[in-house]
């Protein structure tokens, strides 16, 4: 029985590791590299196993750079059950769907304005076809339910309190006489986070593999953050600018929502016309809002007997692209909720391409911003930025409003490692180089245990 260490080592995203155990190949995710065109390039090279002999896939949560490569593998012939969530499974619904009509699109632009002959790039990386063959293997479970996987592996999956249907997965590993214990924390929330419940804590382990995105870094007090996010609001001039937010469809978008519902009247919401802007995440927020047993008990609480989206009575959905294109036109009162995440792609593109040169609007940067991203370089004050091949100069104010992160903090994720009662052997990974060497050293001096940073194709023995 053995892990091999295959995605999400080198950089934060396009986490996947391959379970070798008892003569059957599992994968632990299997997600899409994003970033600079030349890192996404990587998806389309051939796996470094065969997809045929593959035997099931256990999927941590929906994000696609967990989830996004799963439509390969079934175009490459692996045929077994996807484990994961239930709430996870109806969320890679909306964003495998979605990834394949970027992909779609992105290929249709490729052929349009080929930049070099025979460019990969004009087929889609798979089809919304695809993406429909993949998602009739999603196996749906419970948390807390153990369950086999295949002879040899047993799973659970736990809260992570990332985003909905997030898990932690503990896994049970056996082989002739020795059995071992593996967990794998997929991506782990903030404490005290909004909606979701806090990570669960799990005890024993032999080997962990834990993210680190934010290894290196404390967020700011969730109470500062709210303060934050009032101030841009009351301050912001809604009679002169438009407050853009480039959000993550599912996680973000909700929290904001749910934010902008509970401090409604501090926050003068009134004065704004809040739009969502991405049919994903109006989908995405129907699948919260049907998943009140996920809820933490502040949400439950909130939630009521109704939905909580028309508690936020100024919220529209702009699911058509005409109903988008009109936003353009507004010059002044609009907070404008729009993907993707990261700026690099979707509708957010054109919302920027309207409003970062104007200096009375407001640019919200809510997440992570991977390298090589439009957001990675509007964080890092970039002057001037090019969108779809023009030139644009950056006058708005940009504010980062790091807390609402639906990832825990080096804190977050210590806390939840000290839940380890009997010391288990970390590796740490979806880190960029700095995070991952600065929460190894953490883990070690402060828990006293081994930690390692793999490199791609490292393996890990669970006999030796
Ligand atoms: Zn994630
Ligand atoms: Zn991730």
């Amino acid at each position: 029985m053995e892990i091999e260490f295959y995605g999400a080592t080198e950089r934060v995203t396009g986490s996947c590791h391959i379970l070798r155990v008892g003569g059957r190949t599992v994968l632990l995710d299997c997600g899409l590299v994003q970033g600079s065109h030349d890192e996404e390039a990587l998806n389309r090279e051939p796996f470094a196993f065969d997809a045929r002999e593959l035997d099931a896939v256990l999927l941590s949560h929906g994000h696609i750079d967990h989830s996004g490569r799963i439509p390969l593998l079934v175009s490459r012939g692996f045929s077994g059950p996807v484990f994961t969530q239930e709430a996870t499974a109806d969320l890679a619904r909306v964003l495998l769907l979605d990834s394949a009509s970027l992909a779609e699109r992105d290929a249709l632009y490729h052929r349009k304005h080929p930049r070099i002959a025979a460019d990969r790039r004009a087929e889609p990386l798979y089809t919304r076809e695809a993406a429909l063959r993949a998602l009739e293997r999603f196996r749906g479970v419970p948390y807390a339910e153990r369950f086999t996987v295949v002879p040899g592996l047993e799973a659970c999956f736990r809260d992570a309190g990332h985003i909905l249907g997030s898990a932690v997965l503990e896994l049970w590993l056996s082989e002739g006489d020795s059995r071992r214990k593996l967990v794998f924390s997929g991506d782990l929330g903030q404490y005290g986070h909004p909606i979701l419940n806090d990570p669960e804590t799990v005890r024993d382990a032999d080997a962990v593999i834990i993210e680190s995105t934010y290894g290196d870094r404390l967020h700011r007090e969730f109470s500062s953050t709210l303060d934050e996010l009032g101030d841009i609001f009351r301050s912001a001039c809604r009679s002169c600018g438009n407050i853009l937010i480039p959000a993550f469809s599912i996680g973000r978008s909700q929290e904001l929502l749910y934010l902008m519902a509970t401090h409604f009247e501090e926050w003068g919401m009134q004065e704004w016309q809040v739009y969502l802007d991405s049919p994903m995440a109006i989908e995405a927020s129907l699948i919260y809002w049907g998943h009140p047993e996920l809820f933490d008990r502040e949400a439950a609480a909130a939630k009521g007997d109704s939905s909580l989206l028309p508690t936020l009575r100024n919220l529209h959905f702009t699911p058509k692209v005409e109903q988008s294109q009109e936003l353009n036109a507004r010059r002044s009162g609009a907070v404008i909720i729009a993907g993707s995440g990261m700026c690099n792609g979707g509708r957010i593109l054109h919302h920027l391409k309207h409003n970062i040169p104007r200096p009375e609007c407001h640019l919200l940067i809510t997440g992570y911003q991977a390298e090589g991203t439009l957001g990675r370089r509007l964080v890092e004050g970039a002057g001037e930025v090019e969108i779809h091949g023009r030139s644009y100069p950056v006058r708005a104010a940009l504010h980062t409003v790091g807390g609402l992160s639906a990832h825990g903090d080096r804190d977050d994720m210590l806390r939840w490692a000290s839940g380890f009662e009997n010391s288990p052997r970390f590796f740490v990974v979806h880190g960029d180089p700095s995070a991952k060497e600065s929460f190894r050293t953490a883990i070690e001096q402060r828990l006293g245990c081994r930690a390692g940073i793999p490199e791609p194709g490292d393996r890990y023995d669970f006999s030796s």
